[in-house]
């Protein structure tokens, strides 16, 4: 949605206290701040001091915790700003509401559906780091953004690469979407030394600096496995169409190939903030502090075949993808169940596979869906699936 011209843009983040949430905050910061946006909403969850500190820096009208718990603590650390302070699911369903010109998606994990879809159905562009949103809702998901009438933006560097590489009017001519892999801290390993990895091993990624649940997804390529299901509904591709590579110095984002040959790809400095910036004043681009390329120093660019033995998440998302449906809400909610036991320390790193892959054939005949309850409930179905399988 595009502001009256001389009104600053409208916009909320949801995550602001997470590591795009920070990110978006720099990029606005960077292109002009207070002066030209107008933050109407941050919403955070458990970091109230750093969710305080943003509201007062960028001017918030409002900062919004989805912990309910935490509402005192959140109005006491605003206290003298005149910055309205919420707290809870509703309000963070409110907050996301608010008519925005803009919304950065940035929730982690499934927490992020229902706000993301109140964004996108009151008509803000949504800047989508959440992919979770497009895993789990498919084409509802789109279609919502569609009816609201906003514009859906990709902000994962992949998506936002493709996205920049594909031609508007040229689309009939893609013949693949190749989308590019670090491999992760573990690119390298056996799957025997991977049976035994811990979390603060596995959530040290060599280029990105990331949040924790993408860090492990990272490491065990399910990252990447979601972003295949992502891309197929932000791009209206065939699975078949989908190609992974292995590119471990992550300069080339991701790439998209034409009927003629051609592959145009992007590339930049691993950094989220040129992909936020772009989210944020496309069509435009507009100048970022951030790293320049240095070619004669980069030197090389190296590619390789994904591993599908060792890192089986990429197989699941060609099963999840070929079957459709509800398929990618199950993956999605059994992955991020047993993402959340290796990191309490109740599985092993290669167990997540294993949960994720049992729960999707255990859930396979569910049908199609037709509304978003349909993906609630088979997201709460494969949570009590995996937890099952988990023990
Ligand atoms: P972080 O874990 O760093 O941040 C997550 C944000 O969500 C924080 O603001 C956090 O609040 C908030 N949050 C956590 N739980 C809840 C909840 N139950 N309800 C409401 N809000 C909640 O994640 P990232 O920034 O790394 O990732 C965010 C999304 O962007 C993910 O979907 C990820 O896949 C995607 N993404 C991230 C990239 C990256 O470079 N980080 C790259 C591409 C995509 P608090 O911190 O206050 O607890």
């Amino acid at each position: 949605m595009a502001p009256e011209a001389g009104r600053k843009r409208r916009i909320s983040i949801l995550g602001s206290t997470g590591s795009i949430g920070t990110s978006t905050l720099d990029v606005i910061r960077q292109l002009g701040g207070r002066e030209r946006f107008e933050v109407l909403s941050l919403t955070g969850n458990g970091n109230i001091d750093l969710l305080a500190a943003q509201a007062r820096e960028c001017g918030a009208a409002l900062a919004v915790t989805a912990d309910e718990k935490r509402y005192a603590e959140l109005k006491q650390a605003l206290s003298g700003s005149g910055i309205e302070a919420a707290a809870g699911r509703q309000a963070l369903l409110d907050a996301a509401s608010a008519e925005v010109d803009w919304a950065m998606a940035a929730i982690v994990g499934t927490a992020g559906l229902a706000p993301t879809l109140a964004a996108a159905r009151r008509g803000a562009d949504i800047a989508l780091a959440n992919k979770e949103c497009l895993v789990s809702a498919g084409e509802l998901f789109v279609k919502a953004v569609a009816t609201g009438g906003g514009r859906l933006i990709p902000v994962d560097s992949e998506h936002s690469a493709i996205f920049q590489a594909l031609e508007e009017d040229q689309r009939h001519a893609v013949e693949r979407i190749v989308l590019t892999a670090s491999g992760g801290p573990l690119r390298t390993w056996t799957r025997e030394a991977m049976a035994d990895v811990t979390v603060e091993v596995a959530r040290a990624h060599p280029n990105w600096s990331m949040g924790l649940k993408i860090s492990i997804g990272s490491a065990s390529m399910f990252n990447k496995a979601l972003e295949m299901i992502e891309a197929k509904h932000l791009f209206d591709v065939r699975p078949e169409q989908i190609e992974v590579v292995v590119h471990p110095q992550s300069i080339v984002h991701s790439m998209v190939g034409y009927v003629d040959g051609s592959v145009l790809a992007q590339l930049g400095a691993p950094d989220m903030r040129t992909a936020i910036g772009y989210a944020l004043t496309y069509p435009d681009r507009a100048p970022l502090d951030v790293e320049r390329l240095d070619f004669a120093r980069l030197s090389r660019l190296d590619f390789e075949a994904p591993d599908e033995e060792r890192f089986p998440a990429l197989r699941l998302a060609r099963v999840a993808l070929q079957r459709g449906g509800l398929q990618g809400a199950v993956m999605n909610a059994a992955e991020e169940t047993a993402f959340h036991a290796f990191v309490e320390g109740r599985i092993r790193f290669l167990a997540m596979a294993d949960v994720v892959e049992a729960a999707m054939d255990r859930l396979s005949h569910l049908p199609p869906a037709t509304s978003m309850e349909d993906v609630f409930a088979a997201d709460e179905e494969a949570r009590r699936v995996a937890a099952g399988l988990i023990g």
